[in-house]
């Protein structure tokens, strides 16, 4: 029996031809027609008109928060419980991290918290923090309203992580389109992929000409190289779009699946005392469900989730704890914390699900029967 992976890429049978193609026309550098054609489907599908293709999520988050002015000194708090590429950008900037915690309802950054550690920041240190990291955990809207909120109140740009919401709305609008700017990243387990890759969507046409230009090493237009800025070479390369451009036309059927797979163990663990399967917690929420997480309750549970991780290998399914929080990483270790045990208490009891478009009904099923076994609900 074949081990039934977490989330595995899931082509849509058009990469080979575009790939092809773009080889054939010698294209296999960075830019060429097919960056801009893939930048074209994202924007259509964002509804929002100005998406950069760079190299990686991470570039994008990068990009993003020099776009919103972040330097050297600068305080830019962050979702806590998330992927370290959320907040190692950061740091690349010479900026320092605050760490905020989750909320147990979304996972995702808490309001309460955030406005605290912004008044409590501006009273440390005399200024407020330049910028709001905020995730959307596993394919689930962070609270963007209220965020926004409590971000325009003290005048603080809000960076999007989107990189696991391609697809996800909330409020009926595109996750990744609701903040200051937004990245989407296409690495090799989300929900589409460009074997590698990212995109950053920005607010408007200015900005957009100037993520470009930031991300082909700030190129000023001349005949000979000059430079007036620090650029970067974080552009999406011609073959790694035209795999994306494969992707897009498969988009929609990959988001409306991952969503049949979350329904698939809901009915599932409707039943099983001690597993709690996370869901969008109102009709605002619309989670493209990139992964299907769950919570085993310690009162009712024997095995911890790492035990369960074990037993389901054992038997052929591969599963992952939650992102373990920021907070509790070493490197992160001296940057400033805001909030309670949320995060803490969901990364001790959670658990991520195989996932991925490719499976088919049965094997998610079998993952759901053989949880359900070991958890003596069986
Ligand atoms: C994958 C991921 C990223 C980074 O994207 P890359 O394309 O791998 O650089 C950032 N944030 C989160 C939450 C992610 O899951």
């Amino acid at each position: 029996m074949e081990t039934i992976k977490l989330s595995v890429p899931h082509l849509g049978g058009l990469e080979k031809t575009y790939v092809d193609e773009a080889v054939e026309s010698t294209w296999i550098v960075p830019l060429g027609p097919f960056v801009d054609r893939f930048e074209e489907r994202l924007e259509e599908y964002l509804d929002t008109p100005n998406v950069v293709a760079l190299s990686a999520g991470t570039a994008a988050i990068h990009l993003g928060l020099i776009m919103a002015g972040v330097t050297a000194g600068d305080e830019v708090i962050c979702q806590s419980m998330t992927f370290s590429a959320s907040c190692n950008p950061i740091v690349y900037l010479g900026a320092q991290p605050v760490l905020v915690d989750s909320e147990c309802d979304t996972w995702n950054i808490s309001p309460h918290y955030l406005e605290e550690a912004i008044l409590d920041r501006k009273k440390k240190t005399g200024r407020f923090p330049k910028a709001i990291v905020a995730v959307h955990l596993y394919g689930m809207p962070a609270k963007m309203q209220e965020i926004s909120a409590i971000a325009s109140k003290y005048g603080i740009r809000v960076i999007e992580d989107a990189a696991e919401a391609l697809g996800s709305k909330y409020m009926g609008k595109m996750c990744g389109t609701l903040g200051s700017y937004g990245a989407l990243s296409f690495n090799g387990n989300k929900i589409i992929t460009t074997s590698g890759g990212g995109a950053l969507i920005c607010p408007d046409e200015d900005a957009d000409r100037k993520v470009k230009f930031l991300s082909t090493q700030a190129r000023e237009n001349r005949p000979y190289y000059y430079h007036t800025t620090i650029g970067y070479n974080y552009r999406l390369s011609n073959v790694s779009a035209a795999i994306g451009c494969a992707q897009m036309e498969v988009l929609p059927d990959r988001v409306a699946r991952r969503k049949e797979i979350h329904h698939i163990y809901e009915k599932a663990f409707a039943n099983t005392a001690g597993i709690s399967l996370h869901t969008n917690p109102s009709a605002e929420f619309d989670s493209n469900f990139w992964l299907s997480t769950i919570l085993l309750d310690k009162s009712i549970v024997q095995r911890t989730p790492d035990e369960l991780r074990v037993f389901l290998l054992e038997r052929g399914i591969e599963t992952r704890l939650l992102w373990r929080p920021m907070h509790m990483q070493p490197v992160f270790y001296n940057a400033p914390y805001y909030g309670e045990n949320c995060s803490e208490s969901l990364f001790e009891n959670g658990l991520c699900l195989p996932s991925g478009s490719i499976l088919t009904d049965e094997e998610v099923r079998r993952v759901a029967e053989t949880i359900n076994e070991a958890v003596g609900a069986g």
